[in-house]
């Protein structure tokens, strides 16, 4: 309920300058987000390599209203993938993009803006010895996000897919992506989706994901399990160690600041872990998402603004 409520008056502007204004603010995105430029990420990514974690980088921003602002996004990983490769990062360091920050908003050229400037990305990316993960936005864009996806694989064989298990289509999706050479992240989804395209219940979210996960790690494509939850965790390394699966053949993925000892001991324990490491100014729509994810967040959050 509150994480429907939040997600659902994200969206007002009121909303948006009481959150980005409160001085307790700052502490709470510190939690999630790496700073506010490349130098920033770039020294919370040699901390994570330094520990045996592998990242994937992102630039925040999602709402991209010109060709300019999505020029400039353009810029911004190309930057970062040069200071990846300068820091001898690159190798276990790739970039997850959104495609509504690349222009997919922008109308009728929309797509062919957010493809062409994904297409820059990953030539960037190749360039510098590394790859793309394109990130999945809500239901509105999972048809072209895909179809964009199998475009870029054309060219750049390498590039993840991300799929959300809250879809009811999600399963189908998974037998179709996990084809060899296919990388594709499973999450359970951050949006705030109608009941006529998804699960609503957060057991069936669950057992859609089992499913999901079944059909990947015994599909030949390369699974990269994105969830926190550990009861998930504890299936798939189940499910991983009944197919065989070697540990260059999928990962684990975790968002940068929860749940960071369980990061630790999976690396530890010799399955890959890969941590999603966002940057940047724009983060306002990527806090909404991780506060109400979880109502504890919001507690503190609230309980912190009352008591400054
Ligand atoms: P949950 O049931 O939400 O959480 C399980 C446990 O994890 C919780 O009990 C808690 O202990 C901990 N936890 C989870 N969230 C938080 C939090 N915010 N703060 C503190 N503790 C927390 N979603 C998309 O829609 N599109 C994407 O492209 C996308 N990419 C992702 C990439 C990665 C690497 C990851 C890990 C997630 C991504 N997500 C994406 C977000 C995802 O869809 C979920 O919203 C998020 O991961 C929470 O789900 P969960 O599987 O961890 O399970």
């Amino acid at each position: 309920m509150l994480r429907r409520a939040l997600l659902a008056v994200s969206h007002s502007a009121a909303i948006r300058k009481g959150i980005t204004s409160a001085p307790v603010t700052r502490d709470v995105v510190e939690r999630y987000v790496a700073g506010d430029r490349t130098e920033d990420a770039l020294a919370v990514a040699a901390r994570l390599v330094g520990a045996g974690l592998s990242v994937t980088v992102d630039h925040l921003g999602e709402d991209t209203l010109d060709r300019a602002q999505a020029d400039a996004v353009v810029g911004a990983y190309a930057a970062l993938l040069a200071g990846l490769t300068d820091a001898g990062l690159a190798k276990d360091c790739e970039v997850s993009v959104k495609l509504t920050a690349l222009g997919l908003a922008l109308g009728a050229d929309g797509r062919a803006i957010a493809l062409e400037n994904a297409l820059r990305i990953c030539a960037a990316a190749r360039e510098a010895g590394t790859t793309v993960t394109i990130d999945m936005e809500d239901h509105t864009t999972t048809d072209v996000t895909l179809e964009v996806v199998a475009e870029l694989r054309r060219d750049f064989a390498d590039t993840g897919a991300v799929v959300q298990a809250y879809l009811v289509r999600t399963e189908a999706d998974c037998r179709d992506l996990a084809a060899a050479g296919s990388r594709v992240r499973l999450c359970k989804g951050a949006y705030n989706e109608p009941s006529s395209v998804a699960f609503t219940d957060r057991h069936e979210v669950d057992r859609s994901y089992v499913r999901c996960l079944r059909v990947l790690i015994e599909g030949a494509g390369k699974p990269l399990i994105a969830t926190h939850d550990p009861t998930l965790i504890d299936i798939a390394t189940a499910l991983l160690a009944r197919a065989r699966r070697a540990p260059d053949s999928y990962e684990f993925q975790m968002l940068y600041g929860i749940r960071p000892a369980e990061q630790q001991r999976l690396a530890n324990a010799g399955h890959p872990m890969r941590v999603y490491l966002p940057y940047g100014t724009d983060w306002y729509g990527y806090l909404v998402r991780r506060l109400a994810e979880r109502p504890a967040n919001l507690t503190f959050f609230a309980r912190s603004l009352v008591s400054r």
